[in-house]
């Protein structure tokens, strides 16, 4: 195999990123990307596909020419993406018919509903792990082919196709000649099901959706084609795709049963590895494709928390109580742990295992003596309470983690992961390298370009950075989710 490096890309909902690794996983160069945010309508979040794409040959320019890279130096790319986004464009031009509807799109929520009255929610969810909700894929590709003038008829006849982000970069890096996607793209979609892993021709039906219109679905780590665009100068053979979430996993090296990953970002994201069952969750919680490497499939529980490094900028630029996101350490460890305070960040509905779209924020508990830090304290609380919900629903579904791999920006907050470790009762542990989505996508590159040879490679590289013991006394524990508990009943609309 050819070439010293890996070249990852990340294209996420705000911003695009490439970063090139050594065959061990050390980061050479990097360059970020932000994009334009299309609101058309409240509740609508479109993208421009063409803004992606430059933003990704942009970066990846960027990044290659800061280590005087050429594509023989590069030995695989890996693609990871944010999940969902949708995107349908015509198989002669490559031009697509409309903006990429956004994961964050609510615009068919009324479809959803429709579908949910007509009573088949519980036969999809058996297939693909998910539920009736505009958040996926297969409703969005409808709204397109029924609101684009002629797009059906085009679909129909085998003009046009649809992919996720990874699948249109995929299309236009190797110049149209590729037309795929990995399994844990398909399995957001509404129409793949998880455990035959195909595409589901009754689920294709109910959506009316045309079968000549989606990818071919490959291993996470598979010959996805050779990469011959501009931007690279060269040709370098595409060799992994995982969605983000699902990446973030690999690049935490959660290869194994009842590993479990969490990463805060805006929002914080949870996956416990469950091995080769599918774990059918009955608290919401969504059933998911983790990862299909060497034809061997594992599958994942996910959980989401709207509202995590969000509630630390509502702090900074709504409620102007702190100057930064990094400040709200300092004060919470001055404060310490709050037992009276309570802030339910629910600025949009409450997320699994609660599912209350209407239930709305609220401060609760404060007397005369609280002020600015405790409503500090109390919010970087609000994010470990949250994520104790997710996994109290994943232990009553089957699955206890027994460690927690924690990434995303508000990690660099000891405080946050010590409070973390004690409301969990359970060892949280960040890595050195807490980017661990692009790690994961450049991960799957090499590992089919065969230089790196096993996942116990990446389990060997991946290295610890501080290790948070839980201390707190259970009593107090329970004390304080039992607060918890009180302070979201009191928000909840739905009951
Ligand atoms: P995303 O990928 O979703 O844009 P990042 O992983 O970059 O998010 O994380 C940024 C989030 O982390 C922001 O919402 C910010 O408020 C929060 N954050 C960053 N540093 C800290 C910190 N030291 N303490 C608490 N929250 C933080």
């Amino acid at each position: 195999m050819s070439g010293k490096y890996l070249l990852a890309i990340d294209q996420g909902t705000s911003s695009s990123r490439t970063v090139i690794y050594t065959h061990d996983a050390e980061v050479v160069a990097s360059a970020q990307q932000e994009f334009e945010q299309i609101y058309p309508q409240p509740g609508w979040v479109e993208h421009d596909p063409e803004a992606i794409w430059d933003s990704v040959t942009s970066v990846t320019r960027g990044a290659m020419q800061k280590v005087n890279a050429v594509a023989s130096d590069i030995s695989a790319i890996g693609i990871t993406n944010q999940r969902e986004t949708t995107v349908v464009w015509d198989r002669d031009t490559g031009e697509c018919v409309y903006n990429a509807i956004v994961w964050q799109d609510r615009r068919t929520a009324a479809f959803c509903q429709a579908l949910k009255e007509g009573g088949n929610e519980s036969a999809v969810t058996d297939k693909t792990g998910l539920k009736f909700d505009p958040y996926f894929s297969a409703t969005k590709i409808a709204w397109i082919l029924d609101n684009v003038a002629g797009a059906r008829a085009r679909a129909e006849a085998g003009k046009l196709a649809f992919g996720t982000i990874d699948s249109f970069l995929l299309w236009r890096l190797t110049g149209g000649e590729v037309h795929a996607t990995d399994a844990t793209n398909a399995s957001r979609t509404l129409l793949f099901n998880i455990h035959t892993r195909q595409w589901d021709d009754e689920l294709l039906e109910l959506f009316s959706i045309p079968r000549a219109m989606l990818p071919e679905v490959r291993d996470c780590a598979a010959d996805f084609g050779i990469a011959s665009d501009d931007a690279l100068g060269g040709n370098v053979p595409i060799c992994g795709i995982a969605g983000d979430q699902q990446a973030a996993l690999i690049g935490q090296a959660g290869f194994d049963n009842g590993m479990t990953k969490s990463t805060y970002g805006t929002g914080c994201f949870v996956i416990a590895n469950t091995g080769n069952k599918a774990l059918r969750s009955h608290n919401q919680l969504l059933t998911t494709i983790a990862m299909q490497i060497d034809g061997a499939v594992t599958y994942g529980l996910e959980g989401s928390v709207f509202v995590a490094g969000s509630a630390i900028q509502w702090l900074r630029d709504e409620l102007r109580i702190i100057d930064s996101a990094a400040d709200s350490e300092a004060i919470a460890r001055r404060t310490g742990v709050v037992t009276d305070v309570y802030v339910v960040p629910a600025f949009a509905g409450l997320g699994a295992p609660h599912w209350d779209p209407d239930a709305r924020g609220a401060v609760l508990g404060l007397t005369r003596g609280s002020g600015r830090d405790e409503i500090v304290a109390a919010t970087l609380q609000s994010v470990a309470y949250q994520t104790r919900d997710l996994i109290d629903a994943m232990s009553d579904d089957g699955i206890r983690p027994s460690v927690i791999r924690v990434d995303g920006g508000m990690v660099a907050n000891d405080w946050f992961l010590q409070f973390l470790a004690d409301v969990l009762g359970v060892a949280v542990e960040r890595p050195k390298n807490i980017e661990s989505t692009v790690l994961g996508a450049a991960y799957l590159a090499g590992y089919h370009a065969g230089v790196v040879k096993s996942a116990k490679d990446l389990t060997t590289l991946w290295q610890l950075d501080a290790r948070f013991e839980p201390t707190m006394s259970a009593d107090q524990r329970e004390g304080l989710l039992r607060g918890w508990q009180d302070a979201v009943n009191r928000v909840r609309k739905a009951n």
